[in-house]
């Protein structure tokens, strides 16, 4: 009998110290919610003593602002037929006033399968809710931040999984932004998209920083954007991801192909300039080589253009450059190019010749076309001018060889009188 009695006494001594140091507050109550016992973990969560708590005193810990809500859900589910645990979340007035955020466990305590009384378990969660409180709030911040950029602002983790995406999303993707997280990068970008953003996505997640151009079809055409990915490296090297920062740069390719088109025009006359020609040259020659197909240069100067501008000015000289130059265009093919290389000096490449006798026939005809006299300061005047024509060598690949033996040619004409033109026949094996 007395051994049973020191045995009960031990387990009560070791139910205490179990309760007493766990990090929960637990409260007993009657069936009514009469408190019967807390423990001490409770009694520093409160700031009260056991015997403050003890019967309905306990209730004056809750907040007053969270008491009548408490009371109600409590009631509900007693109510409750299968009685699960209720929990929930309620303030804490604790020692000295201080706010506790507590979330709360009830379960009834059941002899022979009915209830006697309740057990609550009081969680102090003031921390816990202030780090996530914080972390909205950052979140909330780096939202307003990213949403009012002009750029695309994305994190994606290594599963190429959206984790995050700014509003600019919507109107550029059509995704709703609730629809974009955990949404697979893919499906985010559609198939032609991912396809060219895939290598850079790869990069990225072995942890290589990219930039990129990519470009996407959309409802106003094809939009132009440029692409940063920077992976997320965690200090052990594992990359979890990468950020993602887009802009739309329709608008600078826009003025970009008008530059690139602009610094290739000559300003005077409108046609292409030395840029331009030797671009086209370079081509030209290498399809004439290698689709088999004839090609002619023809570098033409014009007669005694001086003189225009001693007698006429140099604004008159101006004039009859744009002149010379719209009647060279009225002599060739549109496929063929017209350009002014400098001065009163113009260059034709023809492509696509029938025959190589063709090149000197275009020659006559430029020479035939500036016998109709110009219009120059009030006056009519002749303006001849002189070319020098070179076809392409079956085996010519050097486009600046074929411009200096055009210019030879040019010189030939200069030198046999002017308004007329030589074709360079160096070679026998004219193709
Ligand atoms: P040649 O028959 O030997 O060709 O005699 P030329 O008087 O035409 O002499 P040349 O071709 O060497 O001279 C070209 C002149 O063109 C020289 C320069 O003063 C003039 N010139 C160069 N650029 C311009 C321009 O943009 N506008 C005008 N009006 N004249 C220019
Ligand atoms: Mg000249």
């Amino acid at each position: 009998m007395l051994h049973r009695k020191a045995g009960l006494r031990t387990r009560q001594a070791q139910l205490q110290a179990v309760n007493d140091a766990i990090p929960l507050g637990l409260v007993y109550t009657t069936l009514r919610g009469d408190c019967s016992y807390v423990n001490r973990t409770m009694e520093h969560m409160s700031g009260r003593s056991l015997a403050s708590l003890r019967g309905k005193g306990w209730r004056h810990c809750v907040h007053p602002q969270d008491r009548l809500r408490l009371h109600a859900e409590l009631v509900s589910w007693q109510s409750q037929d299968e009685q699960a645990p209720y929990t929930g979340i309620c303030r804490l007035r604790g020692g000295k006033n201080a706010l506790v955020w507590a979330r709360l466990k009830v379960v009834p305590v059941l002899v022979d399968g009915k209830p006697v009384g309740y057990v609550g378990s009081v969680e102090d969660i003031t921390e816990r809710r202030a780090n996530e409180l914080a972390l909205i709030k950052s979140e909330q911040r780096l939202r307003l931040i990213t949403d009012n950029i002009p750029a695309l602002v994305a994190y994606v983790t290594a599963d190429e999984r959206v984790a995050f995406a700014n509003r600019r999303y919507e109107e550029a993707y059509g995704i709703l932004q609730e629809e974009l997280a955990g949404m697979p990068a893919s499906e985010v970008l559609g198939p032609e998209v991912y396809a060219q953003s895939r290598p850079y996505i790869h990069q990225a997640l072995a942890g290589t920083p990219v930039l990129f151009e990519r470009t996407v079809n959309c409802e106003d055409g094809l939009r132009h954007e440029r692409v940063s990915y920077i992976p997320d490296i965690e200090p052990q090297g594992a990359v979890t991801g990468y950020f993602g920062l887009v802009e739309d740069i329709t608008s600078l390719k826009r003025v970009e192909t008008q530059l690139r088109k602009l610094v290739r025009i000559d300003a005077l006359t409108g046609i292409a300039n030395r840029i331009q020609f030797e671009e086209r040259l370079v081509d030209a020659v290498r399809y004439s080589r290698r689709y088999g197909t004839r090609m002619a240069l023809l570098f033409l100067d014009i007669d005694h253009f001086k003189e225009i501008n001693d007698t006429c000015g140099h604004q008159a000289g101006d004039n009859v450059l744009r002149e010379f130059a719209q009647r060279l265009l009225g002599c060739v093919r549109d496929t063929d190019t017209v350009a002014r290389l400098a001065g009163d000096e113009f260059v034709i490449i023809l492509e696509g010749l029938g025959a190589a006798e063709e090149a000197p026939a275009v020659a006559a005809k430029i020479i035939g076309a500036m016998q109709t006299p110009f219009d120059v300061c009030g006056r009519q005047r002749t303006v001849t001018t002189s070319i020098g024509v070179a076809v392409r060598r079956q085996d010519e690949d050097d486009a600046q060889g074929l411009l200096g033996r055009a210019d030879v040619a040019l010189y030939r004409a200069k030198s046999a009188g002017r308004n007329t033109f030589e074709t360079n026949t160096d070679s026998i094996d004219v193709f």
